[in-house]
């Protein structure tokens, strides 16, 4: 196949990343855009759409197209992605492949829309892939050798559960519980028990701070509003709050894990047993999560280099081996 002119694609629920043959990763940026309620017109893509998140500006909406895994918004989906690839600099001539990759909770309709919008605007040959499949590749296991191994993707809407050999899913579970849960529950958790109403960003800042452990000194600072008074508050937050808030989510994940270790063929117990558990996407950094897979596991786990960045180099390592592309 072509690799000229080829890109890869993690469409991710909460970031997308875009790599350019022969140039790397070029984007990487917050899956969000911002439109003007009144005339319709984009305001801000990636980061900047972002920023502007939960802020309220007057006639703004900021709009996750892909935020539960699924494609919420096919419109805003195809906006945002045009406007990645113009920012990428791929507005050459040159056209060719562009892998892919969507959550797997997208419908197969969702996943056809998403591809048939960058080929009607962006004349690329897309082939959608497996998510876990390219996390996989991103994790260092050599797929193209036939080898085989055990993904636990976290991402924002998503925890991708699978095992996968020689390019291929074996068996997999797609959990709609992931990083935003994480957040939503740290909200709920300081708005109950704080009286504190936090955001988003805010929760965030939590969850990576603090996670199952409790972080460096067992509390970590947070601003919010005042539930009562509705003015801005900072407060002490503890660790056990956090830690407890997450329990549901981690035990989920857990679960799944546990279920779709215990369905795989005897053949790939030595893969799976020798290349470890490998956590990716961005929840693999949540402090504790490792510890806590592999004792449900009973198995060694652990988190891939750069965790937040192994689908789409997976992706790359795709492209480059030549992985069969249809056309
Ligand atoms: P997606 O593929 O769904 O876009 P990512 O793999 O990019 O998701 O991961 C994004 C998620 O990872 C977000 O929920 C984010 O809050 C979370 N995340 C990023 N860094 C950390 C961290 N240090 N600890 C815990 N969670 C993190
Ligand atoms: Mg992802």
């Amino acid at each position: 196949m072509r690799i000229r002119g080829s890109v890869a694609i993690d469409l991710g629920t909460v970031n997308t990343l875009i790599w350019v043959a022969g140039r790397g990763i070029v984007l990487d940026e917050p899956s969000a855009i911002a439109i003007d309620s009144g005339s319709g017109a984009i305001i801000a893509i990636g980061a900047a759409a972002d920023a502007l998140a939960e802020k309220e500006p007057q006639d703004v909406n900021v709009i996750h197209p892909l935020r539960d895994g699924v494609i919420a918004d096919l419109d805003a989906t195809a906006e945002m992605l045009h406007g990645f690839l113009g920012r990428a600099g791929s507005s050459g001539p040159l056209r060719g492949n562009a892998l892919v990759c969507v959550p797997s909770g997208a419908t197969w309709v969702e996943r056809r829309s998403v591809a048939a919008a960058l080929e009607a605007r962006r004349r690329y040959s897309v082939q959608l892939i497996d998510e876990p499949v390219a996390a996989a590749a991103g994790a260092g296991l050599d797929l193209a050798a036939g080898a085989g191994g055990f993904i636990v993707d976290i991402g924002g809407g998503t925890t991708e559960v699978a095992a996968v050999a020689g390019w291929r899913v074996v068996r997999a579970e797609s959990l709609r519980m992931a990083g935003n849960a994480m957040d939503e529950a740290i909200v709920n958790a300081a708005r109950s028990g704080l009286g504190l109403i936090l955001s988003q960003r805010a929760a965030r800042q939590l969850k990576a701070e603090l996670g199952l452990t409790g972080g460096q000194d067992g509390w970590a600072e947070a601003v919010g509003l005042d539930a009562a008074r509705r003015t801005p508050r900072l407060e002490k937050v503890p660790g056990e709050l956090v830690a407890g808030a997450l329990e549901p989510v981690v035990n989920a994940i857990g679960r799944t894990v546990q279920q779709v270790l215990s369905d795989i063929p005897a053949g790939l117990a030595e893969d799976v047993m020798r290349g470890k558990v490998r956590l990716t996407g961005g929840g693999a950094l949540l402090p504790g999560l490792a510890d806590r897979i592999e004792s449900v596991a009973e198995i060694s786990a652990v988190v891939a280099e750069d965790p937040l960045r192994c689908v789409v180099r997976g992706a790359a390592l795709m492209v480059e081996s030549g992985y069969p592309v249809r056309g």
